[in-house]
């Protein structure tokens, strides 16, 4: 578990379950088709049962780097905003723009639902084979850069790591940042 301030807002790393998190949202890491999958996905539309789907249905998709919100079905938090990240192709094909975007998508949703909490998985890290060094980079200096520009309700920015290695990337990435600025 790793904490940092960023203006009055908090920014948490710790190890766990999406799915738990008593955030006001948690992000999913979806798909274009907005169609449920493996992963943070399955274990979301598990969790939170079969309106989330339904509500993901009517909105019918979403392309690359942009997020939509759906409410939380029986989940803990109230809603689950479904960020799409990149697949990982060589790098050098838009991936830090198009994740950073995903990132930025969510929390700009989160700020127009008025949320003042928000937990997000490590997107693309997984099937979509981001490598976890980079993504980690990406993912904290997106949220560090939207909490200290937009105007928001914010109080947490949560990342909610699914293993030790993944807590570790993301540690030595806020480091990293903090200690530049
Ligand atoms: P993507 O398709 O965007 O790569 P995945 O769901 O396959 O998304 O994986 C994203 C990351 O989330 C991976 O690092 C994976 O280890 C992690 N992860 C998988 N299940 C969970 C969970 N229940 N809570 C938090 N993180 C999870």
């Amino acid at each position: 578990m790793r904490t940092a301030a960023i203006g009055a807002t908090r920014l948490e790393l710790v190890r766990g379950d999406i799915t738990d998190q008593d955030t006001d949202a948690i992000v999913n890491a979806a798909n274009r088709g907005l169609s449920g999958g493996g992963g943070v996905d399955g274990a979301i539309h598990r969790a939170g049962g079969p309106r989330i789907m339904q509500e993901c249905r009517k909105i019918g998709g979403c392309p690359t780097g942009e997020a939509r919100i759906t409410s939380g079905g029986d989940l803990e938090a109230r809603y689950v905003i479904h960020a799409v990240g990149p697949v990982y192709n060589d790098g050098v094909s838009g991936e830090d723009r198009l994740l950073a975007s995903a990132y930025r998508d969510s929390l700009r949703l989160a700020m127009e639902n008025g949320l003042r909490s928000v937990a997000f998985p490590s997107l693309s890290t997984g099937a979509y084979r981001y490598p976890l060094r980079d993504a980690a980079r990406v993912a904290l200096e997106t949220a560090i850069e939207f909490v200290k520009t937009e105007r928001h309700d914010l109080e947490l920015v949560r990342f909610v790591l699914f293993d030790e290695r993944g807590l570790e990337e993301f540690e030595r990435a806020l480091d990293r940042l903090t200690t530049e600025h």
